[in-house]
């Protein structure tokens, strides 16, 4: 204990850290969904449950998440409240009502849960959908159409009256525009979109027919060339490029010409043997510090897809890592940029390169820039 300090100060202090860490914690989206549709999915097998979503940055898909809003229907509210409390997942009790509770979880993640009433489910879901900037954007188009926009609905400002909404397309479609997806919410130009009536449709799992980035336990990877064609016919995919690591300096396991070369005669095989999906050779290249590949353009000209990343020497200035990038993506061999920014989520920090050349370069090149889906990665990132 501390001079003149209580003890109980002093567990409020340590409790107020605790609450500050965890705020400050910010999971990445890989993490935080996986635990949210674990939640939902039990609790939505308890009797009367009719509505039952994640809210807020989660079902924006944002990058990272700070905490987990869940929003739901049901005919005992309470007793849903009360299996939420006793997850296997939960470590602690913040608070409990009989509509609301916060808990905190395993991972440390703060986890919401709100009941609400049926006929307002779809207006407070809009609402705890946010972000914070699109509704505020919304809600002055609504006024200058006379109406009031709240987490009950649309209030009519000449009558007073306020309409509920029983799904979010016809709340959308009440303010004069095209339904907006929780992705787009975030006032970045969806809003003006969806009155012009011209946001297109997102692109979904199911519309990926490839990758183009994989590796094997030939490199850094963990299963056989066969093994994961399979998985990747198993996913509907209609080719897949095998892309071990080069030999280059700081990558374990890199692949010489001698041995690509047999992965080479190896994906021969496996396509010989399998139907229904196209292997094709590849190679992630290393791009050296000095933009040099690691393989002479001969040996790359040999390989079907070229995927240049950098890996190392990640401290050089924008200047620098700037044309080092350009120097690769000039090289004719070069198909695709690997996670262009190489940021980790929580780990490392994107290097520095002036993006905006590199995309003019990767047009003028007619280069592919990698979306790189790995939860701790996400790059390009949503805004590029
Ligand atoms: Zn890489």
């Amino acid at each position: 204990s501390l001079y003149r300090l209580g003890e109980k100060t002093a567990d409020n202090i340590l409790r107020h850290i605790q609450t500050v860490r965890r705020k400050d914690k910010r999971i990445p989206l890989g993490e935080a969904l996986p635990l949210a549709e674990e939640i939902v999915a039990v609790l939505k097998g308890l009797p009367g449950v009719r509505n039952l979503i994640p809210a807020g940055s989660l079902r924006r898909f944002k990058e990272t998440i700070g905490d987990i809003d869940i929003m739901g229907t049901a005919d005992d509210p309470e007793s849903v409240i009360k299996a939420f409390v006793r997850l296997p997942q939960v470590e602690e009790v913040l608070a409990q009502g009989s509509t609301k509770a916060s808990v905190i979880v395993k991972s440390g993640l703060q986890v919401d849960l709100r009941m609400v009433e049926h006929d307002s489910f779809c207006s407070l879901l809009q609402h705890f959908t946010g972000s914070k900037e699109h509704n505020v954007a919304l809600r002055e188009r609504a006024v200058k159409q006379g109406l009031s926009l709240s987490e009950y609905g649309i209030t009519v400002a000449k009558t007073g009256e306020t309409e509920k909404f029983a799904n979010e397309e016809d709340f959308y479609k009440r303010i004069g525009l095209q339904y907006i997806p929780p992705e787009l919410r975030e006032a970045r130009g969806e809003i003006e979109m969806a009155e012009k009536k011209t946001l297109t449709k997102l692109i979904e799992v199911f519309d990926i027919k490839g990758d183009l980035h994989v590796h094997t336990e030939w490199s850094d990877g963990h299963e056989s060339i066969e093994a994961m064609a399979n998985a990747a016919k198993a996913c509907g995919y209609k080719y897949l490029a095998i892309t071990d690591h080069s030999a280059g300096r700081g990558i374990a396991h890199g692949l010489t010409a001698e041995r690509l070369r047999q992965q080479m005669a190896e994906i021969k095989e496996v396509n010989k043997k399998l139907k229904g999906i196209r292997i094709f050779t590849g190679i992630e290249v290393d791009i050296r510090a000095d933009g040099a590949l690691d393989y002479p353009d001969e040996l790359l000209s040999e390989i079907e897809v070229v995927v240049a990343a950098v890996h190392s020497a990640m401290g050089q200035d924008k200047d620098k890592m700037t044309k080092r990038i350009i120097q690769a993506l000039e090289n004719p061999h070069t198909d695709i940029l690997a996670h262009p920014t190489c940021r980790l989520l929580g780990e490392r920090e994107p290097i520095e390169i002036d993006i905006e050349e590199v995309l003019k370069a990767a047009v003028r090149t007619n280069t592919a820039l990698e979306i790189n889906a790995m939860p701790d990665r996400l790059d390009l990132k949503d805004i590029h």
